[in-house]
């Protein structure tokens, strides 16, 4: 790449799962990549391919503590995403989600960096508009255990937006839907790894609830493409905008897939459901299509057998 055109590009959470692939791509692109992590739920394995590249540079940072560094582009993803990781330590999923997005903003206010937050649709909550468009404001219980999520991923948009009405900042504000493939970890809790790594195992598969509950599952490889579209928007383009996969399954549909797929002959068991589990979810990307021009491209199907052979691959190194 043109020396001219290669950006500085700071990633926060760029030792977890999608954070690593987002480090892997922009390398590719010839960009220089400096991934901030501290390692709560990412990990040096996810990255060690990268470590090699000399464009590469990875620092032990928790952002909820001001970090002093040059960007022209930030993309904040530094947060864990699953309910088991997230739930462990409440307090400190609201502050890594709202000091975290604060110092993040501090610093692209003094370089002058772009700025791109890694939102959720966990900000529409138990939605009651279906599917869910950006124009929607969502239905989340303050009080439940995953308002320390849900309602610090919002305050982080607000942060992002008052950001830009008082300073005038180039922002973006993604809002993620559930996102699965390689490089999730085994017991992260999330419903993909669940059931792949059960069906691998021969052992049951976990139902939350009754399992008509749905959601629409987009792979990595689309949601990264995604990320980094939206990051080459004009200034004027801020989001919030949807990042999703629009084909949309209940978690029943999903396990008799995977049990399909991976030929195991593990049971069906029915577990009772989390608090305040949304019971549908599906992006509305009319914006993502007409603004990016972006679609996922990998079908669930696809995507699920290139996750499956991953978790085959950890169970051969004794990793799940
Ligand atoms: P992940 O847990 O694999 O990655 C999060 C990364 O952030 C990890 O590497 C972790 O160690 C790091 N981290 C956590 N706290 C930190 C801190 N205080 N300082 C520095 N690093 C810290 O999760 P993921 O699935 O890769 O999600 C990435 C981002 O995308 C998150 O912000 C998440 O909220 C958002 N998101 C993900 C999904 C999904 O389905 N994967 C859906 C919606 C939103
Ligand atoms: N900050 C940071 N890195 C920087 C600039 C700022 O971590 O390069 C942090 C700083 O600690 C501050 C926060 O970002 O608390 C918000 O910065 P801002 O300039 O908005 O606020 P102020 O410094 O006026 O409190
Ligand atoms: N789920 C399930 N069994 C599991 C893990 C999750 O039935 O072993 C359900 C969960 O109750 C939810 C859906 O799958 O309805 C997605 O859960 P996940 O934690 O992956 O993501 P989120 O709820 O944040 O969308």
């Amino acid at each position: 790449m043109q020396y001219s055109l290669r950006k500085k590009v700071l990633v926060t959470g760029g030792a977890g799962f999608v954070g690593s692939r987002l480090c892997e791509r922009l390398l590719q692109e010839g960009h220089e990549v400096l991934c901030v992590d501290n390692f709560f739920t990412g990990s040096r394995d996810n990255i060690r391919d990268l470590v090699p590249n000399p464009l590469f540079e990875v620092v032990r940072h928790d952002i909820t503590q001001p970090l002093y560094v040059e960007a022209d582009e930030i993309y904040n993803l530094a947060c864990p995403a699953s309910p088991v990781h997230y739930q462990f330590d409440p307090v400190q999923t609201t502050k890594v989600c709202v000091h975290g997005a604060i110092n993040m903003l501090g610093l692209a206010k003094r370089t002058g960096a772009r700025i791109l937050q890694a939102s959720t649709s966990e900000v529409y909550g138990d939605p009651e508009v279906h599917p869910q468009k950006e124009d929607y404001w969502g239905r989340v219980n303050p009080v439940g255990p995953r308002a320390c999520y849900d309602e610090a991923k919002r305050c982080a948009e607000t942060l992002f937006f008052d950001y830009r009405r008082q300073h005038t900042m180039p922002i973006k504000v993604a809002r993620i839907f559930n996102t699965y493939g390689p490089r999730m970890q085994p017991r992260d809790g999330r419903v993909v790894s669940n059931f792949v790594v059960q069906a691998l195992q021969g052992q049951p598969i976990t139902i939350y609830g009754s399992g008509d509950q749905t959601r629409s599952f987009c792979y990595v490889d689309d949601m990264v493409q995604g990320l980094m579209d939206l990051m080459k928007t004009d200034d004027d383009f801020t989001g919030p905008i949807n990042l999703g996969n629009p084909q949309e399954v209940s978690v029943l549909d999903l396990a008799r897939q995977i049990i399909r797929q991976t030929g195991s002959n593990s049971p069906l068991v029915h577990e009772d459901p989390p608090e305040d589990d949304p019971r549908q979810r599906r992006p509305d990307i009319s914006l993502a299509r007409d603004e990016l021009g972006w679609q996922p491209t990998v079908p669930l199907e696809a995507g699920l057998e290139r996750t499956i052979s991953w978790f085959r691959e950890l169970r051969a190194r004794g990793l799940a």
